[in-house]
């Protein structure tokens, strides 16, 4: 957290945009009986039984707990049931459950001692780790574990459904489960002190189209009961005691942001048409299979793409073919008859998951990532290619391999393609070979000999995510060369160029499934450039596809031949901001205000 700006009221203070949306109104602190206050105390060992008892019937009422409000849930909220599901799951964890029974029975010690000993050691483990989904799952624990402890102390859990008067929660931190007790007409936004945008905090927030900001520090310290304050999600923005003319400001904002928000939703469904007749497919990207409702609901034009490898985290097991396939199916009927583009598992690199041999690599997003661990792994890959094979004879499913650099890659997978293919036929099994099979094009080799590899699939899809980090060689998740990070670096868009020529060429299209497809400022560049399909996070489809329609082709052909001829990232900015300032920067701020 930071704090940039205090006067003797207004007091200004930066954290994580959680969700967007701007409300102004009450603070309302969440009182959190201290869980932290433990003490260790030792039991006499003939007693652990006891103890352990106790603490077995803590588990069995937080479960219940859990249960009563995962079937309480209200329908919007559904499709975030899994996340109290997996917080079922860690109840029982050898990690959390184990390791206090362990302790208390090796320790001589207190159940809420040992529980605070384990849940410590659980947490650091997930911790140690970089990738920020798995790091953020060390929040889950702490909230399953203070679930527990609460029970073993006998401490009220937080009652935010209780809550009767309209306000913005303010929050050291709030477990998915209290989110997901939030009823819209009483809270207006929340705050926190931790969490960050790949919390699941956060993705129930943004489900809830609420706003949230996170991470600000100490802000439950700073603010009181009743305080107002402004939560600004766009900005990552908290203001507390704002004065006159900041309110005034922020009325205006919010009008604005209402106004603008209805207008691109209300029109999300329809297709996003160039001025001069060109339809662009706007499609969304997702994690997990409960996300469709949000494509469905922001106007997706069909998945383009669906990260696997999120259904193997979080476990310490390989799923089955049939686990697969039941999920791709229920995400492919979902979806019919639109398409489901089914990326196979990039795992490693910066999502490591459990179940997988550990590498220890020096250099891990350099190393077995991907295809590249598929290939070496091919029981792991026959599994997923025979559950997508599989799926695909209940709708229309495109394949994508990600990470691929280099022919052979895609030759060998169309081998083993063809082996499953056989085998499914032998199995009487129902399945379809003749699905439309796609690379990501995120490795500069694949850019470069993009031609050779046109002749091979049947769609390219741009990931920026990973291109820019291998072109421009700049790890996509180190703060200390962010400022390198730009997809609209002079030599990313001449690969992107150099991809859709390529595409043209052998008559194929190329989509882009990486971030710089979300934003609006990229789109004259993209629509430009002749990328055919655009797919990003749900919530950003409507601003998207609205933009699109206040587009021609043809200007944008234009505009992107001067963007090549720029020499550096800066001048391509520069461009952009002439040209177009006016009309995308202020689509841009109604969407801020
Ligand atoms: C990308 O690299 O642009 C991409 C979409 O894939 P991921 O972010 O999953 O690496
Ligand atoms: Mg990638």
């Amino acid at each position: 957290m930071k704090k940039v700006q205090t006067d003797a009221s207004e007091v200004r203070l930066h954290g994580i945009s959680g969700s967007s949306g701007i409300c102004i109104g009450k603070a309302y602190l969440v009182d959190r009986e201290g869980v932290d206050v433990i003490k260790k105390y030792a039991i006499n060992s003939h007693k652990a039984a006891n103890e352990i008892n106790r603490f077995k019937n803590a588990v069995s009422k937080a479960k219940n707990e859990l249960v009563d409000i995962i079937k309480g849930l209200p329908s919007d909220l559904r499709q975030n049931a899994y996340i109290l599901e997996t917080h079922l799951l860690l109840l029982n964890d050898k990690m959390l459950h184990g390791k206090t029974v362990e302790i208390i029975k090796n320790e001589s010690v207190n159940a809420e001692w040992a529980l605070k000993e384990a849940t410590t050691q659980a947490k650091s483990l997930f911790s140690s780790i970089e990738d920020p989904y798995l790091k953020g799952r060390s929040a889950d624990i702490e909230h399953v574990s203070n679930r527990i402890m609460r029970n073993l102390v006998g401490f009220k859990d937080v009652n935010i459904s209780g809550i009767n008067k309209r306000v913005i929660l303010v929050a050291d931190n709030l477990s998915p489960a209290e989110t997901s007790q939030i009823q819209l007409e009483k809270i207006m936004g929340f705050i926190t002190d931790h969490g960050g945008k790949a919390s699941h905090t956060s993705i129930i927030a943004r489900t809830l189209e609420i706003p949230a900001v996170l991470g600000l520090g100490s802000a439950s310290h700073i603010i009181n009961n009743d305080d107002i304050i402004i939560v600004d999600g766009m900005e990552g923005l908290v203001i507390i005691h704002p004065e006159e003319e900041t309110l005034v400001e922020y009325d205006e904002r919010i009008k604005k942001y209402a106004a603008h928000k209805a207008e691109i939703k209300r029109t999300s469904d329809l297709q996003a048409k160039s001025t001069d007749g060109k339809v662009f497919k706007v499609m969304g990207n997702i994690e997990l299979p409960e996300e469709i409702v949000t494509v469905k609901d922001h106007g997706g034009d069909g998945i383009g793409l669906f990260r696997t490898e999120f259904l193997y985290m979080n476990r310490i097991d390989f799923p089955d073919e049939q686990e697969l396939f039941e999920q791709y199916k229920e995400v492919v009927e979902l979806m019919a008859p639109k398409p489901v583009t089914i990326r196979t598992l990039d795992i490693n690199g910066d999502k490591e998951i459990y179940g997988a041999p550990k590498t220890k690599e020096a250099n891990p997003v350099l190393g077995l990532r991907a295809i590249r661990f598929c290939l070496k792994n091919p029981d792991v890959f026959k599994t997923q290619l025979r559950a997508i094979l599989r799926a695909a004879a209940f709708g229309n499913v495109r394949l994508l391999l990600p990470m691929i650099s280099g022919c052979e890659e895609i030759q060998e997978t169309y081998r083993l393609l063809d082996e499953i293919a056989n085998a499914l036929e032998k199995q009487g099994l129902p399945y379809r070979r003749d699905i439309h099979i796609g690379i990501m094009v995120e490795v500069p080799s694949a850019a470069i000999i993009a031609d050779a590899m046109a002749g091979l699939v049947d769609f390219f899809s741009i990931g920026t995510n990973d291109l820019v980090q291998y072109t421009l060689a700049a790890d996509r998740g180190n703060r200390h060369v962010d400022y390198l990070y730009n997809a609209l670096h002079p030599a990313v868009i001449r690969l992107i160029h150099h991809v859709v020529v390529a595409g043209n060429k052998n008559h194929i299209k190329t989509f882009m499934c990486g971030e710089m497809a979300a934003d609006i400022m990229n789109l004259p560049i993209l629509i430009g450039l002749g990328v055919d399909e655009l797919s990003m996070s749900p919530q950003s489809i409507p601003a998207i596809k609205n933009m699109i329609r206040k587009f021609s082709v043809s200007e944008c052909r234009e505009f992107a031949a001067e963007v090549l001829k720029k020499i550096t990232t800066e001048a391509v900015m520069r461009l952009i901001r002439d040209t177009y300032g006016n009309k995308l920067i202020n689509d841009l701020k109604a969407e801020k205000e």
